[in-house]
């Protein structure tokens, strides 16, 4: 997909000038009279360095790169030096330079200081441009960068993801958003389906944090109803091949037992089969159901089991050598409690 814009708003600007002597790829755009829009993509972790390298292999749009992380940003000009990359020392210069916006940022802090900070986008932002965030945070701080945006004149949508790094990798993430109407939905599908295969519309501001958290608030529940129930079963004598084969032939039945179970050797992909290295990190699983929990308590809605499954995810998370690993390493803690 190429991004175009009929009217050239930094024309004059270095950014325009220093896109334009960057790379063959951005030169074939800038040589006509309608150029590729610039785009800033500030994360460039686990998930946004791949998000970003599809987003500019894919678009042949120009892109204005930042990260708290040097290492990384020469990592991505390195595998991106035939393209056309800038690097940003702050938000605000991103903001300045691009007038669409994408952050991967670890957590709602870092979110906040991003885009509300003494250095963040908000200082620099263009009016007419378009802020998504693809960091899985609280909704109420989706809500209030989208009120800050939107009072500087900008549309922004909160796009969170699921699909992991392998998704992010292959350009397959489903995008969930956020956002005030369906044109400003409209406006971003066409630059997450640089990176997505789903990209679904959830209703209004925050509301793609609500699907995301509910989301993984289940599937935390389900790995936990998982892992014990393959425990049990090994634990009185069954063949755990066989039990997860029945299982996923009956009631039980669900993603965490046929694509990702927990009990070594039944996946051979599954991260249990690689010493649990690799996938969804436990202290994520942590971070969202912490989410969803604070959720459910401003809004008084009772999640027993989410509430439970939390504190399991937080205990696990604890025992040294566990931080790093997959989130089904919860089925290995149970097994060693046998
Ligand atoms: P990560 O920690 O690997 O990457 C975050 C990046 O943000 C890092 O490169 C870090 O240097 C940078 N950063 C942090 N603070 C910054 C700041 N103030 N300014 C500039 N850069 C800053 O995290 P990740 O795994 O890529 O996850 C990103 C988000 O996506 C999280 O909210 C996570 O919950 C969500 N998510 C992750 C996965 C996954 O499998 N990893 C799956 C779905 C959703």
């Amino acid at each position: 997909m190429q991004l175009f814009v009929g009217i050239v708003s930094t024309r004059g600007s270095a950014a325009f000038r220093n896109a334009r002597t960057l790379s063959q790829v951005s030169r074939r755009f800038y040589s006509s009279d309608k150029r590729a829009e610039t785009i800033g993509f500030i994360g460039l972790g686990q998930m946004g360095f791949h998000m970003a390298n599809n987003l500019i292999r894919k678009s042949g749009a120009p892109l204005v790169i930042h990260d708290a992380n040097s290492g990384a940003l020469s990592k991505f000009t390195a595998l991106n030096s035939d393209r056309s990359v800038e690097i940003a020392k702050s938000p605000v210069e991103v903001a300045e330079k691009a007038s669409v916006i994408i952050t991967m940022l670890p957590a709602s802090p870092h979110v906040k200081e991003v885009y509300l900070g003494p250095n963040g986008v908000l200082k620099g932002l263009k009016k007419g441009s378009l802020v998504l965030d693809s960091s899985t945070i609280d909704a109420s701080v989706a809500q209030e960068v989208a009120k800050r945006v939107g009072e500087a004149g900008s549309v922004a949508l909160d796009t969170p993801v699921s699909g992991g790094v392998p998704g992010a990798e292959a350009g397959t993430l489903t995008f969930m958003c956020g956002g005030s109407n369906e044109q400003d939905f409209e406006r971003a599908k066409k630059v997450l389906v640089n990176m997505g295969k789903n990209i679904v519309y959830c209703g209004s501001s925050g509301n793609g944090q609500v699907a995301k958290i509910c989301n993984n608030m289940l599937l935390g529940i389900s790995m936990m109803g998982v892992s014990e129930t393959m425990n049990l079963g090994v634990k009185l004598g069954m063949d755990p091949k066989l039990l997860a084969s029945i299982l996923n032939t009956s009631t039980g039945r669900c993603w965490s037992s046929e694509v990702y179970n927990p009990c070594p050797g039944i996946v051979p992909t599954a991260p249990s089969s690689k010493e649990y290295d690799g996938g969804f990190g436990i202290s994520l699983m942590a971070k969202d159901m912490g989410l969803a929990i604070n959720a459910a308590n401003d809004s008084k809605t009772p999640v027993l089991l989410g509430g439970l499954a939390h504190q399991v995810y937080h205990q696990v998370m604890k025992t040294t050598g566990y931080e790093r690993k997959d989130f089904s390493i919860v089925y290995k803690w149970l097994n060693e409690k046998n």
